[in-house]
């Protein structure tokens, strides 16, 4: 197994329910480590073009309008094989579908506002996180 890096966005719904911390902790008993963290709110632009694979899919405009929406807190995650564990700590991309103790099915409100985003594979990995961090800005 190799060491890899892979994105978490903790999304606005999640950030207003004031769970950062207890997602963290989620993290870090499950082998993660953290090794970059950011807070911010996008804007339309960053939002497209960080989801531009989706462009063209039904749920685009309402995927950009709810993470425009308020604060998310993007951060980097580093342990073996960790795009496969982080996925499957998040859960079912809809909530309802989630397996009980995954985070979507705790903090997930519904397919859109579905909690938490990573990375799907080691490239989007690559990309997601030169997005958001430039590599001095990582431990
Ligand atoms: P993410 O990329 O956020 O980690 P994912 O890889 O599980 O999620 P994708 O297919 O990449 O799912 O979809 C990106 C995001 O778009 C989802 O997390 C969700 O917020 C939204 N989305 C995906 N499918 C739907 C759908 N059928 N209806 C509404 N929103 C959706
Ligand atoms: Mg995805």
């Amino acid at each position: 197994m190799k060491v890899e890096r892979t994105l978490s966005i903790i999304k606005p719904n999640a950030v207003a329910k004031n769970v950062i911390g207890e997602i963290f902790n989620k993290f870090e008993v499950s082998g993660f480590k953290i090794i970059g963290i950011k807070m911010m709110r996008l804007n339309k632009k960053q939002t497209e073009n960080f989801y531009h694979q989706h462009q063209d899919k039904f749920f685009f405009i309402d995927l950009i309008l709810f993470m425009i929406s308020g604060p998310i807190v993007v951060s980097v995650l580093e342990r073996k094989n960790a795009v496969r564990y982080y996925r499957e700590l998040m859960g079912a991309t809809d909530p309802k579908k989630a397996i009980k103790g995954t985070l979507r099915a705790e903090y997930g409100d519904d397919y859109t506002a579905n909690a938490l985003h990573g990375s799907d594979s080691i490239k989007s990995a690559i990309f997601e996180i030169d997005y958001f961090f430039r590599s001095d800005e990582l431990s």
